[in-house]
């Protein structure tokens, strides 16, 4: 039999954390792999109740996610949109509808895939991640949360409360992602493309993530110096989209080979900066 606990807040929730609970949000994946692996839960700690991690609001200089947002309600946000166009960009491609009805961006990063969507997108953002356990809250620095493969900071008595993007934003966001078909497809790459101005066709302060493409989500710190450092051309499109290329680790699996998504991978990269050459955001 399974023990289970709904609690309204996290106060509520601290014994279930103590206890180590499997922490259960919209289940689009934990029910996946329970189904696979025939697997039962002993324990678990349905968070979807949790009042903290709910709502999505801006809070002095910054946009506060509740964990337990769903991709819909991040589509949706009117704050999301105004500060976070690449999340919502990312969100809108998330399975399809059923799936971002249910699926929460918490769960999203807690699964911790590399070909998660949303986790890119949280990268070029800066986002920080607001983790409470029983005793202690933490804020963790989002690069510094995927340790390894499928691996986390978070601890089995943890959950992650909020995800907090610094504003002011970025005044560029790009996302792109490359999946076999236009919806309901795991992603083959994700490109997250930030930028705080373009400005005489210099981009100030660059940050590109990707995911699909390593063990877990990363930045191109190289390709982000190249970009800075000189005018955008359509030369220096050619030139990042090859250290892309070169500064990835991507592995054959299922969904692609390695030398197809080193190559798209680049390619997209030059496309992105082509568009911005050709359309400047305003
Ligand atoms: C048909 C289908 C299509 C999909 N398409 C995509 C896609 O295109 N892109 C994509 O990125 N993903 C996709 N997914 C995967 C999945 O929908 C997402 O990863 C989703 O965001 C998981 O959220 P959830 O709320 O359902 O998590 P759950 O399944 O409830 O939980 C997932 C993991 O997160 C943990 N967890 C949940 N909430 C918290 C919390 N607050 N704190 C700590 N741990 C927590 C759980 O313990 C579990 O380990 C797809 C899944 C399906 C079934």
């Amino acid at each position: 039999m399974t023990l289970s606990w709904s609690p309204k807040t996290l106060a509520e929730a601290r014994e279930a954390l103590i206890q180590g609970a499997t922490k259960v949000a919209g289940s689009t994946d934990l029910l996946v792999v329970d189904h696979a692996t025939g697997s039962v839960r002993d324990s678990v700690l349905n968070v979807l109740g949790i009042e903290e991690l709910q709502g999505i609001r801006v809070e002095a200089d910054q946009l506060s996610i509740g964990a337990s947002s769903t991709f819909t309600r991040i589509r949706e946000s009117a704050e999301v949109a105004k500060h976070a166009p690449l999340l919502k960009d990312a969100a809108r491609t998330i399975g399809a509808a059923q799936i971002q009805n249910r699926a929460t961006i918490g769960g999203n990063i807690a699964n911790a895939s590399p070909a998660g969507d949303s986790l890119p997108a949280l990268l070029a953002l800066g986002a920080l991640i607001v983790v409470s356990g029983p005793r202690e809250r933490r804020i963790v620095p989002y690069n510094a949360f995927h340790t390894a493969y499928r691996k986390t900071v978070l601890g089995p008595d943890e959950l992650i409360e909020r995800i907090l993007i610094p504003l002011p934003a970025p005044a560029v966001q790009v996302f792109r992602k490359v999946g076999t078909r236009e919806a309901q497809a795991i992603s083959k790459v994700v490109v997250a493309f930030a930028s705080d101005r373009l400005d005489h066709r210099i981009l100030a302060n660059v940050r590109l993530a990707m995911g699909s493409v390593a063990a877990v989500p990363v930045r191109l710190h190289e390709v982000e110096i190249l970009i800075e450092d000189n005018p955008l051309t359509p030369e220096l499109a050619a030139r990042a989209a090859a250290l892309v290329a070169k500064s990835i680790t991507p592995i054959d699996d299922v969904r692609s080979t390695a030398e197809y998504r080193r190559h798209v991978a680049g390619q997209v990269v030059r496309r992105l900066l082509l568009d911005l050459l050709a359309a400047p955001p305003a």
